[in-house]
């Protein structure tokens, strides 16, 4: 993905001339004559503010103009985010589990500690993955994107980053707020989601949308049958032997 206009999003191959250093000139979009990108000149806050906004031009100088994926850099930020993005999945889950009074519990056994760990791993892993399989399908049927792997990789890179609500969560580790915050955290990262790919689908919102919430309802749902299934067949564990799955202390 080369550099865009963050009005127009029309294809623009330097976004200023410097001059000297500290003396830079904004180069003009050919189509629609603005500022190609005048965030280059803003303050950060002012990014950071016009994100939460959900203003398409931030997340177009967000995605397209600072990350620039032909640089050897990507590849290194591709990676820490898909495993920074995983992790809060996981703490996620922690605190819902918590929350359930599954953990945390004195006369909990190490063998019901490792099961709701492991649980937990199935949760991020399988969920995650549903909800890719979900999000690019929905988007080859209502955005028609193509399933190449370089478009995938954008796509899914979009996803990440449009996803910094998560390090809200990280605010829950110092305080304590009731569970019901991660839905709404969930919420906003599902309007940012859809914002994102629609800069870079330039499809319309209500498209994205649906692709979008349909991820995350398959989501909910795998994480909700495996919690049904999983507890089911561990109930009935412990009904066959009572012995080594107690959750009484000895
Ligand atoms: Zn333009």
């Amino acid at each position: 993905m080369g550099y865009r206009c963050v009005q127009c999003s029309f294809p623009i191959k330097s976004l200023y001339v410097q001059y000297s250093p500290g003396n830079i000139r904004l180069m003009k979009c050919e189509n629609c004559k603005a500022v190609a990108d005048e965030y280059i000149e803003c303050e950060i806050m002012i990014l950071v503010i016009d994100l939460i906004l959900h203003k398409p031009k931030a997340y177009r100088h967000l995605l397209y103009n600072v990350i620039n994926q032909q640089t050897l850099m990507f590849k290194g930020l591709f990676w820490k985010l898909a495993f920074v993005f995983l992790l809060f999945d996981t703490y996620k889950c922690l605190v819902l589990e918590s929350s359930k009074g599954k953990l945390g519990s004195p006369s909990m056994s190490f063998s019901s500690l490792m099961s709701t760990c492991w649980k937990m791993l199935i949760d991020v892993f399988f969920g995650n993955f549903m909800f890719l399989l979900t999000f690019f399908i929905m988007s080859k049927i209502f955005l028609h994107t193509s399933f190449s792997i370089s478009r995938c990789n954008d796509l899914l890179f979009a996803l990440m980053i449009s996803g910094y609500f998560k390090i809200f969560l990280i605010a829950m580790t110092v305080w304590e707020f009731p569970s019901s915050v991660i839905f709404i955290i969930e919420l906003f990262c599902l309007s940012s989601n859809a914002v994102a790919l629609k800069v870079m689908t330039e499809s319309t919102m209500s498209r994205c949308v649906w692709a979008c919430f349909s991820a995350y309802a398959i989501k909910l749902f795998v994480t909700q049958i495996l919690d049904l299934t999983f507890w089911g067949q561990l109930i009935q564990g412990w009904s066959q032997t009572p012995s080594s799955f107690s959750l009484k202390p000895s």
